[in-house]
């Protein structure tokens, strides 16, 4: 185990789930905002407001870091873009249905409402041009006093009609994976840990962390 202590900007059981596992992987030990008492602000609702991956990612990372007093942190931003709808929801994918009012599952459940009904739609629109090939995409951000960092993970996928599978979260039972070997929500999270896109991203960045002797 790692003697330092970092932190991991997100709120989101789902991402939580994955990264622990990845984490123990390094032998690093991270906590997340709700156990080092951070509390939720309006003021974190408005970090992910660029247009790219990365600057989000970043943007997290940075004012975890600052708000953390100085604990070297973690952030992730993450999404699905879609062929057939021209890359979206890609950066909007958390608020994609415009529903400010709605958390969590209900949540999810409005934006796999609107991903349905616009793959419907662009079905019918785009005849033999059409394709439900996408990608999960993850971009991970590390800030400590020394700088910052980032690292992107994808899987190629496709988007499904009919839900499938009872865990994950967001758009996961909508989205297969080949190298998942079925949708997201029908992975295990070991399973998951192992080849998503998140994965990918942070094995990589604590990969380059570690090269660099900053996990130390
Ligand atoms: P953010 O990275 O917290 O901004 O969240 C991005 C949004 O993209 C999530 O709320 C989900 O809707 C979606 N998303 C990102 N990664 C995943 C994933 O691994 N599974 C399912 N949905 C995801």
């Amino acid at each position: 185990m790692s003697r330092r202590r970092f932190l991991l900007a997100t709120r989101s059981e789902g991402k939580l789930r994955e990264l622990r596992e990845i984490f123990s992987e390094f032998g690093v030990e991270a906590v997340d905002l709700a156990t080092i008492g951070i509390p939720e602000t309006a003021r974190e609702n408005h970090l992910e407001e660029f247009e790219t991956f990365e600057e989000n990612a970043l943007a997290k990372a940075r004012y975890f870091f600052e708000v953390s007093g100085g604990i070297p942190t973690f952030g992730d931003d993450s999404g699905m873009c879609v062929d057939a709808l021209g890359g979206e929801p890609g950066v909007y994918s958390r608020r994609w249905s415009g529903r400010e009012d709605l958390e969590r599952a209900a949540l999810d459940a409005a934006n796999n409402a609107k991903l349905t009904t616009r793959m419907r739609e662009a079905r019918a629109e785009q005849g033999d041009r059409f394709t439900d090939a996408g990608r999960y995409v993850s971009v991970a951000a590390f800030k400590d006093a020394t700088g910052e960092l980032t690292r992107r993970g994808e899987i190629e996928g496709r988007v499904i009609e009919s839900p499938r599978g009872t865990g994950g979260f967001g758009y996961d039972p909508y989205f297969e994976a080949p190298e998942l070997g079925g949708t997201f929500a029908e992975s295990s999270i070991k399973n998951t840990a192992a080849g998503s896109h998140r994965a990918r991203a942070f094995r990589s960045l604590l990969a380059a962390l570690r090269a660099e002797g900053r996990l130390e």
